[in-house]
């Protein structure tokens, strides 16, 4: 059992007015809020071991050093990897999948070659693979949704062929909720020699998630959406993917020598760590995903499953509101539209009264066009919300509607 006002005390954010009302903090799929230790983790590190990492001789650089490399380790057991040389430190997610899309595009496919991905993807996973279509020539393969907006697997079975390089999917769309079943999808990836990138942005903050277990080739996370700081962010690989991969960013860090005639470059994982990295980020989102595993994430999903179940059957009440995403298989994200009231009025008016939530198309234009919508109201909850915001967000747009 998770202790809610308790934790609501992490997160002084949590008790500000906005508009002279409570603050109602309803976009958590956007980015969390942070609690104090992540904050004061920061504080203490500029504080007391700010000095550059790796290449110092002096206290204070490997001092830093060793917590920052005590943070990969953190995030290794995180997500259940086999070794730390699979964990990269990147900006976020997106960074992660840019990385990929670049290096393995440029070490594995030639033109004609096939890239998977699904309708409900973020842009971050839709952009990347079209730049590397103008560069390596490779097709993209887009697995449709049926009208609970989930993925169909058999469709995207029927689309893996010998020219397919990759696939790469969401765990959790940012847009729906809708969890995939990645474990199917990886075991008949694998089957056909396939390997899978899933994209974890929208799962690791909620669900167990374990890398191993898995057997995902590659996954990638931002802090930010994990109760850590922003700019940074993860990759994991297999060490044989990582150790086949070309370097993406080239600098200072990611070689082993330098010289005009040839260069060199490090091992895992600092061959993709081009320039100084964010070594108090490290730390800091370290000490976030300490937090979520001090709370329990079976606890965290139960929990969070409670709101969503509750907000689901409070917001059905509501006449003419439909909900977009209807999978038994979600995450605590709920897309909405109220008949005729356009999400950007309707967001705009539950923020005068306090409620933050997310308007428009959650960069999932693909999907906004699949649901023949250009976007939806977005209420996306975390552990630190409650049943009474909830009860707020429905009294809110019942106020919006009589408005109308
Ligand atoms: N993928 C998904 C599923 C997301 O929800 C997001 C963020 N909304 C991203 C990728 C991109 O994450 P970031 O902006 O932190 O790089």
């Amino acid at each position: 059992m998770l202790d809610i006002s308790k934790i609501r005390s992490d997160f002084p954010i949590l008790s500000r007015q906005v508009y002279g009302k409570p603050l109602v903090y309803l976009d958590n799929a956007a980015t969390t809020q942070k609690p104090k230790c992540v904050v004061e983790k920061i504080e203490e590190m500029y504080y007391t071991l700010n000095a550059n990492i790796h290449r110092g001789v002096h206290f204070l650089s490997q001092q830093a050093t060793d917590a920052h490399e005590a943070a990969r380790v953190t995030i290794q057991k995180y997500i259940g990897a086999k070794s730390s040389n699979e964990i990269i430190f990147t900006r976020g997610t997106t960074e992660s999948i840019n990385l990929i899309a670049s290096s393995f595009c440029r070490e594995f496919c030639k033109p004609g070659d096939e890239i998977i991905l699904s309708t409900m993807e973020h842009h971050s996973n839709i952009v990347p693979w079209q730049l590397q279509q103008e560069i390596s020539g490779i097709k993209l393969q887009v697995v449709p949704l049926n009208d609970r907006m989930e993925l169909i697997i058999d469709e995207l079975e029927k689309k893996i062929n010998s020219r397919t390089k990759l696939i790469s999917i969401a765990h959790v769309s940012n847009a729906l909720g809708t969890i995939n079943d990645v474990n199917r999808i990886i075991e008949i990836a694998h089957a056909n020699n396939v390997p899978v990138l899933i994209d974890a942005a929208q799962s690791v903050q909620h669900l167990p998630v374990n890398v191993q277990k898995m057997d995902c080739d590659f996954l990638v996370f931002s802090g930010h959406k994990a109760y850590g700081p922003t700019g940074m962010g993860v990759l994991y690989g297999k060490e044989k993917w990582l150790d086949k991969l070309p370097p993406y960013h080239g600098g200072g860090e990611m070689i082993a020598s330098v010289s005009f005639e040839k260069t060199t470059f490090n091992v895992l994982p600092f061959k993709f760590e081009a320039g100084t990295p964010d070594f108090i980020g490290s730390s800091a989102l370290a000490t976030a995903l300490d937090y979520i595993s001090d709370l329990g994430l079976d606890n965290i999903a139960k929990y969070e499953h409670e709101l969503l179940e509750y907000a689901t059957n409070q917001l059905l009440t509501i006449e003419g509101l439909k909900i977009y995403g209807t999978s038994p298989q979600k995450s605590s994200v709920i897309s909405f539209l109220v008949n005729g009231i356009h999400h950007y009025d309707m967001g705009m008016l539950l923020d005068k009264m306090g409620i933050a939530v997310r308007t428009g198309h959650h960069c999932a234009q693909p999907l906004m066009e699949a649901m023949h919508v250009d976007g939806t109201v977005r209420a996306s909850f975390a552990f630190y919300n409650t049943k009474e915001e909830i009860d707020k967000l429905v009294a809110g747009i019942n106020r919006v509607v009589s408005m109308f």
